[in-house]
């Protein structure tokens, strides 16, 4: 059938937004109707169903002991620990419902959300290893409080990772080694305080610099050595003046942080982020990918859009999917589904191998089901009854036929027919611990009057031994002691500690303790990264039309990629 592109106006914020000629194609492959709400309402809606950041103690549902969860204790469901979650005597089908006719289905599975018990943290556990105190990770060893991450080896405090080593304070951190609070950059070794930098060796304080080595405070180059502040020095002047910007002081990083930041700004930025591995690519931080449209973080991606947060390569014809990647094909409205999984529509939670799956929450390596919630290893299921191919195909035809007339109502009034993902107050996380709180970040009033929860449980706090403005300045004044010590952050006085492979691994970068606790060096972290929003405007050079995530009233100097590109001939 031939598409025309066409306005619609978002049930959800009666903005007006275009679907595309494209996107008709797709949902026609797919056998599903054009979504009503618009892209960034369907974004909000699914980040709002997970929480990857904000961890709680509890106590397991099932054996009793303290866990780490990403649900607190206000949650009214079950939580079970890693451990009692994926042992083998339980799969779900204890939970079976009948489907029944009368009732909206998606009714029939909020209370399947409900009676199910929930794994306290989003961890491929089997293949982790010594990694207690982590969240959305697979195999990944030795590492402590880091999230979304695969394949990393003794990092400490970071998110958004690939394959990342003796490394901490990071975002965004793909193949490398021996970073500290740097924020996107690959294949990288000893890059510190840096962002958006790749191949670079011994690098500080520089922003989107390439192949560079022996590098502070630079921008925009390429292929440079002994660089400070973008001028050239030998080698040795470098090393004398290495000596006098004492990078082992707290002190001094600070001052050079500032002194930094103010340099970059006085330097083009290109209008978003990418390099020449990608093809025909809108969005941000879209990497080694091709005929993909408004993405938000994309490594490897292929014939997507409205996709965010793929941090594991490959994914394929994908729309509307958060993350995170690693063989995902054919995923529509999904948040962290993928590892060899394909055909999950308006899902989470569904890895690894899953495939054919709808509405369905929480199903490890699930085939060909529906409408289940915390299912492992079961193929044809529907609210987590076993049925035959036959009588499966033949109740999930009618219950689909069902959902397009008989929609579920929301305590907004708000009506999910077939083709929307789970209503927001589906969600078991309040809105404001929720990953939709760190990209949107909403009052508790719209938060309530949208159907979000909302929650004010803190973690309590402890009593601190010293404050962070008595801690010693460079790390060769820090001795083994500073481990028992409750240290009270510069920012928001709440207690952290350090733990022993950090200081290790600070030693060993020759990098003093941070004087901010992980909560606080993590929001600013992510202060760091452009928010996830387009703005059409001009290139400031040539004028051409460009689509970017700096808005007019931000201070960077935007280029369009090739004004941009001119800056290095
Ligand atoms: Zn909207
Ligand atoms: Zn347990
Ligand atoms: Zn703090
Ligand atoms: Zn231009």
């Amino acid at each position: 059938m031939e598409h025309k592109l066409e306005n619609r106006t978002c049930q959800n914020c009666k903005v007006d937004f275009t679907i595309e000629p494209d996107d008709f194609l797709f949902y026609e492959k797919i056998k599903v109707p054009a979504p009503t709400w618009c892209p960034e309402c369907r974004m909000i809606r699914r980040f709002s169903h997970q929480n990857t950041w904000n961890l709680f103690w509890r106590n397991c549902d099932k054996c009793g002991k303290k866990t780490l969860s990403m649900y607190s204790s206000y949650e009214k469901i079950k939580v079970y620990c890693q451990p009692c979650w994926w042992k083998d005597d339980w799969d779900g089908t204890e939970y079976a419902m009948d489907y029944d006719s009368s009732r909206p289905f998606l009714e029939q599975v909020k209370e399947i959300i409900h009676k199910t018990p929930y794994v306290s943290l989003n961890n491929l556990y089997l293949m982790n290893k010594n990694c207690d105190y982590v969240n959305s990770t697979g195999q990944c060893r030795d590492c402590f409080m880091i999230f979304w991450a695969d394949f990393c080896d003794n990092v400490y405090y970071s998110t958004l990772l690939n394959t990342l080593k003796f490394s901490s304070d990071c975002i965004r951190g793909y193949f490398s080694e021996l970073c500290y609070e740097s924020v996107g950059f690959s294949r990288c070794y000893r890059t510190f305080f840096s962002e958006e930098c790749d191949d670079c060796i011994d690098v500080w304080f520089s922003r989107d610099c390439y192949n560079c080595t022996n590098c502070i405070g630079c921008v925009n180059l390429r292929g440079e050595s002994n660089c400070i502040f973008n001028i050239k020095y030998t080698k040795e002047e470098y090393l004398e003046k290495l000596k006098e910007l004492n990078l082992d002081s707290w002190k001094s990083l600070n001052e050079l942080k500032i002194k930094s930041k103010e340099f970059w700004i006085t330097k083009p930025i290109r209008d978003f982020h990418t390099h020449s591995l990608s093809v025909n690519v809108s969005g941000d931080y879209v990497y080694e990918s091709k005929n993909s449209k408004e993405m938000y973080i994309s490594n490897g991606a292929e014939d997507c859009k409205y996709c965010q947060l793929i941090t594991v390569k490959p994914v394929e014809d994908c729309f509307d999917y958060s993350g995170w990647g690693d063989n995902a094909s054919q995923i529509y409205e999904g948040i962290t589904v993928g590892n060899n999984s394909s055909s999950v529509y308006f899902s989470f939670e569904c890895w690894p191998d899953s495939m054919n799956l709808q509405y369905c929450y929480w199903n490890i390596s699930g085939k060909n089901n529906l409408g289940c919630v915390n299912l492992k290893r079961k193929q044809h299921c529907i609210l987590n009854k076993e049925y035959s191919k036959e009588e499966f195909e033949k109740l999930k035809t009618e219950i689909i036929e069902d959902m397009k007339v008989n929609p579920y109502i929301d305590k907004t009034g708000k009506k999910f027919y077939y083709g929307e993902f789970f209503p927001p107050e589906f969600s078991l996380f309040p809105y404001n611990k929720s990953n939709a709180m760190r990209f949107f970040p909403k009052t508790k009033e719209e938060a309530i009057s949208l159907g979000y929860e909302w929650s004010d449980v803190l973690n309590p706090n402890h009593t601190t031994t010293i404050k962070a403005s008595d801690l010693p300045d460079s790390i060769l004044e820090t001795n083994d002691s500073i481990l028992n010590e409750i240290i009270g952050c510069r920012d928001c006085g709440r207690a952290y500690k350090i733990v022993e492979g950090e200081l290790n691994l600070l030693r060993k970068m020759n990098l003093p303790i941070p004087h901010e606790c992980p909560k606080c060096r993590e929001n600013k972290r992510f202060e760091r990264m452009d928010p996830i929003k387009l703005h059409k405007r001009n290139c400031m050079k040539c004028g051409v039309g460009i689509s970017t995530p700096y808005s007019k009233d931000r201070p960077e100097i935007v280029y369009c990629a090739k004004c941009y590109q001119q800056e290095f001939n």
